[in-house]
């Protein structure tokens, strides 16, 4: 699974758990967001910003 913003990937701990966030984009998909992008953008919104 790759980071939406910065494209690193993103480590599983297990099973579904990342180390980061889901949010969904414009049409609705879900997308991941790592934990350092996490940090980097505080909110929902500043992480949709982000998505090209
Ligand atoms: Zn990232």
């Amino acid at each position: 699974m790759k980071c939406i913003i910065c494209k690193n990937t993103i480590e599983t701990i297990f099973l579904n758990k990342i180390l980061g966030t889901y949010i969904k984009d414009q049409k609705g998909k879900r997308q991941v967001v790592c934990f350092e992008c996490q940090k980097k953008f505080s909110s929902k919104s500043d992480m949709m910003a982000q998505i090209k």
